[in-house]
């Protein structure tokens, strides 16, 4: 495999197909020069996320666009790792709220996850640590077999009931270290700053484009 190396101002494939994450890590990129395109534009496929770690299944998800477009890929991954529960649900964040493992119909149920944390936390005891930490993974790949990994967290902890609708997922039950607000209720900007996916970011620019 080669080094890692340096993006250019050239085009950059973001191998996702949530129009969402291609919005936010577009406008983050902008700043450095790279013209990004969805896979979903360029008729990729999506791959199987069959890795068991963040870092397995970024990389899986950039491999697997720059192999099919030829260009280099940026991917990410995230999720919530909660000490206690031996860092679940980890890969397994967003199934955790899919409905139809648990009921059969289709759609994601976000209370539902985050009461099945707290359900497995008060299984443990009143005791239960409540440390938890947000993930983000972003990996680069090229057509050549070339990559990168740039890991960001925000460490906090988790509490009950969910407080807040500013955010998604898991932000109503998350509090930052530092801060008394949970993800869901703290202004999206400073969220913005402080999150797994800035840290992350952050990483990357300053690899990447010389600067954080
Ligand atoms: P994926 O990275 O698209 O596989 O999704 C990871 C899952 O982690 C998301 O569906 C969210 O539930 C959760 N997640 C990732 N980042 C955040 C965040 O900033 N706040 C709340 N939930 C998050």
């Amino acid at each position: 495999m080669a080094d890692a190396r340096r993006l250019g101002a050239g085009r950059l494939v973001i191998a996702t197909h949530n129009a969402g994450k291609l919005r936010e890590i577009a406008a983050l990129l902008a700043p450095y020069g790279p013209q990004c395109l969805s896979a979903g534009s360029l008729g990729l496929p999506e791959p199987a996320e069959t890795g068991t770690s963040f870092v397995a299944n970024a990389l899986i998800k950039a491999h697997a666009a720059a192999s099919a477009s030829g260009l280099p890929a940026l991917a990410d991954d995230s999720g919530l790792s909660v000490a206690a529960l031996g860092g679940r649900p980890g890969v397994y964040t967003a199934d955790w709220a899919e409905r139809q493992w648990f009921e059969g119909e289709p759609g994601r149920d976000w209370f539902m996850a985050m009461g099945k944390v707290e359900g497995m936390l008060a299984g443990i005891g009143p005791d239960a640590p409540r440390d938890a930490a947000f993930h983000c993974v972003l990996a680069l790949a090229w057509p050549d077999g070339g990559q990168a990994v740039y890991e960001g967290r925000c460490d906090g902890a988790l509490v009950w009931p969910p407080r807040g609708n500013r955010g998604f997922g898991y932000d109503p039950v998350f509090v930052p270290a530092g801060e008394a607000q949970t993800f869901g209720e703290i202004d999206p900007e400073h969220k913005h700053r402080i999150s797994h996916r800035a840290d992350a970011f952050a990483r990357l620019v300053a690899e990447q484009f010389g600067r954080a």
